[in-house]
C-alpha cells in the first residue's frame, strides 16, 4: 500500500495483534523512527501540508505526538507546545478530563505557551477514536487560542474520530479501514 506520493510508508509501520490487550491491533511507529527514509518522508510531508499556513504554535501530544511535532516546529520556525498528562508539568496548567473507553484521563498545558488568539495545530502519531485530540482541542479553545486542526501520521476512521472530531480539519498520511 502506497501513499498518495509513492512511498510505502504502510512497510514501515510494525502491526502489533493483541497489544496492550486481547482484540487491539497496535500500529506502532517506532519501526518508522528506526527508519531514516520513512522518518523523513513524514517530516517533509507534514513541511509540506502546513508550511503555507499561519500558525502561531504547534500543540504536541504526549508521548509520541512529541516526535513528530518536534522536527517540525524547527523546520516551520514556530513554538512546540507540549501536552502533557496530569502532574508533569511545573509551572501553572490548564487541564482537560476526558472519557476513556474505560475511566478517564486529563491533559495538561502550560498556561504561559497557550497563544491567547493564535492559530495552533494538534499532532500525534496516531488519531483512534479522536478523544485525545477533542480534548486538546477543547483545552486549546478554554485558553484562549484556535485549535485549527490536527495531524497524525495515522488514522483509523473505522474508529469514527471524524464524528468526535466534528468540523476540526483533520490530516493523515496513512489510513486503515479495519482491523
Ligand atoms: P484516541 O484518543 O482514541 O484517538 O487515541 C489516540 C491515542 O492512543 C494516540 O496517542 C495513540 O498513540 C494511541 N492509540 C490508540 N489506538 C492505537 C492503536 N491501535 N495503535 C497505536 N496507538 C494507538
Amino acid at each position: 500500500m502506497l501513499t498518495q506520493d509513492g512511498f510505502n510508508l504502510d512497510d514501515a509501520i510494525r502491526k502489533v495483534p493483541d497489544f496492550p490487550k486481547p482484540g487491539i491491533l497496535f500500529y506502532d511507529i517506532t519501526s518508522i523512527l528506526a527508519n531514516p527514509d520513512a522518518f523523513r518522508y513524514c517530516i517533509d510531508s507534514m513541511v509540506k501540508l502546513y508550511r503555507d499556513q499561519r500558525l502561531d504554535g504547534i500543540a504536541a501530544i504526549e508521548s509520541r505526538g512529541f516526535i513528530f511535532a518536534s522536527p517540525l516546529c524547527d523546520r516551520l520556525g514556530i513554538p512546540l507546545l507540549l501536552v502533557r498528562k496530569k502532574g508533569k508539568l511545573p509551572g501553572k496548567t490548564l487541564g482537560k478530563r476526558y472519557e476513556l473507553e474505560y475511566g478517564e484521563a486529563e491533559i495538561e498545558m502550560h498556561v504561559a505557551d497557550i497563544p491567547v488568539g493564535g492559530r495552533v495545530l494538534i499532532v500525534d502519531d496516531l488519531i483512534a477514536t479522536g478523544g485525545t485530540i477533542r480534548a486538546a482541542a477543547d483545552l486549546l479553545t478554554d485558553g484562549g487560542a484556535d485549535a485549527i486542526g490536527a495531524f497524525a501520521v495515522v488514522g483509523l476512521p473505522f474508529l469514527d474520530y471524524r464524528k468526535t472530531l466534528g468540523d476540526l480539519p483533520v490530516r493523515t498520511l496513512i489510513e486503515y479501514f479495519g482491523e
